[in-house]
């Protein structure tokens, strides 16, 4: 069996809380044929069922989920619902993306809130360091260029909404949301059309084609389909496709317990708040409802990291914080995304039959929504975006062991770079 072509995370997520955990869908048992198949559940498979559906309504869709609904990789990230397009092929490019991202925001909170309400957030780019000013200076050219809103922060301002003195200046992005991830996707598998079958615990382990049809194999059942769309991020490779554009890479979050309202309240004057970080490789922190503070940081190549992460993340935290030393950090746990080399999706039809949405590069939650429902329009022979003239197509990453050498000498560069944004 090819159990690298599927997820095995050594730590539960502190978002999932294991014990809200409940498996309510079967696995696949047996071999069976229908009209589409899809590997993964996450936002982007998710995205391609929903879309799928009502292109098709009488069509016989299947998704294949490795993992249970709000475990996995989809349930791991830190929450921020993004519609600003910061990567695009130009600023006309970024304005018209930011449009199709704004829209695709608004469906993710109708079908993904199930009975909360959205709860309102500021979400800013911080800049700790001179670089990181400069960065943030860049930024306000090409969000203007772009037509995108923004804001400028004052260091008092970054002081007031977080309650830390760490930061130089900032950029707020008005119009986006923090939400839990687990509550995300555990909503959005519920909210699925009756008639799409979700699996659980259910990882492909084999893709193949045979007779004109193409078959997914899990190990104790296969299904059989003329289409299949791979929408299992980090491990498409691992089935044999998109390894010459994208790596697995793994990036760690950290949170504190829950503080009591008074000891919460100095970090959330202004209620719920996100920080991006200038640098890419810099640290992101939001603050969540139940009253914690999280951090996100660090990336590790195709394996995930050990202990030494949970005190790296504990020290970046604490130098913005120095009194949440004495809560120190509950949980900590690693996620998968796929990384190209540019930072644009491989996206489109890879043979007959076979579709591929992969690479979202860290910001996949409405990203991967919008390419997933896209990847069904152009499937089905509907109009859909351009993406490769949007957001590029990925480039060509050479192979071991050069690739790793090179993503090990860019990250160590760019963590120098980072400096104190990290
Ligand atoms: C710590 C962390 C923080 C992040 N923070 C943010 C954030 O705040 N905002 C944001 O937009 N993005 C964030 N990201 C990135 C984001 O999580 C991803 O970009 C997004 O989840 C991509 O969605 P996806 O559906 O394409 O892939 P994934 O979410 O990776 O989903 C792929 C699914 O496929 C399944 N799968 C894998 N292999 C198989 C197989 N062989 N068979 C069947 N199923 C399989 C997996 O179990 C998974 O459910 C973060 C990531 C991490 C790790």
């Amino acid at each position: 069996m090819n159990r690298d072509s599927y997820p095995h995370y050594q730590r539960d997520c502190g978002w999932t809380h294991p014990r809200n955990l409940q498996r309510t869908r079967p696995s696949l048992e047996d071999d069976d044929d229908c009209d589409a198949i899809i590997i993964g559940g996450g936002y982007t498979g998710i995205g391609i069922a929903a879309q799928l559906q009502m292109l098709r309504p009488n069509d016989d869709i299947r998704i294949l989920e490795a993992e249970t609904i709000g475990s996995g990789s989809p349930g791991r990230n830190s929450g921020f619902l993004l519609e600003h397009a910061f990567g695009a092929t130009s600023p006309g490019m970024a304005s018209e993306l930011y449009q199709h991202y704004r829209r695709t925001h608004q469906t993710l909170l109708q079908n993904g809130l199930g009975d909360k309400k959205a709860q309102p957030a500021r979400i800013f780019k911080g800049a700790a360091t001179e670089r990181g000013l400069k960065a943030l200076r860049t930024l306000e050219q090409f969000l203007n260029a772009s037509q995108q809103p923004f804001a400028p922060l004052s260091a008092d301002a970054m002081t007031e909404l977080t309650g830390s003195r760490y930061y130089k200046a900032g950029i707020e992005l008005p119009g986006n949301s923090l939400l839990n991830p687990f509550d995300l996707i555990t909503n959005l598998a519920r909210n699925l059309p009756a008639s799409v079958t979700l699996y659980e615990q259910s990882p492909a382990i084999r893709l193949f084609r045979e007779q004109g049809m193409w078959r997914a194999q899990t190990p104790r059942g296969t299904l059989r389909a003329p289409k299949v769309f791979l929408a299992n991020n980090a491990f498409a490779s691992a089935l044999g496709y998109g390894n010459a554009y994208s790596v697995k890479i793994f990036t760690y979050a950290g949170i504190t317990p829950q503080l009591s309202g008074a000891i919460f309240s100095r970090y959330s004057q202004h209620g719920q708040w996100g920080l991006l970080p200038a640098h890419r490789l810099g640290s992101t922190l939001r603050s969540t409802d139940d009253n914690r503070i999280l951090i996100r940081g660090l990336y590790g190549y195709e394996s995930e990291g050990n202990d030494s992460v949970k005190d790296m993340l504990a020290t970046s935290l604490f130098s913005r914080f120095p009194e949440l030393q004495a809560y120190g950090l509950e949980d900590w746990w690693g996620g998968t995304t796929s990384l190209t080399a540019n930072g644009a999706p491989l996206w489109g039809e890879l043979k007959d039959g076979l579709y591929v949405s992969i690479g979202c590069n860290g910001v996949g939650i409405i990203k991967g929504t919008l390419l997933g429902q896209q990847l069904a329009n152009y499937a089905c022979g509907e109009p859909h975006i351009d993406v490769a003239r949007l957001m590029d197509k990925p480039g060509w990453m050479p192979p071991e062991p050069f690739r790793r050498l090179g993503f090990q000498a860019v990250s160590a560069y760019e963590r120098r770079m980072a400096g104190a944004e990290r």
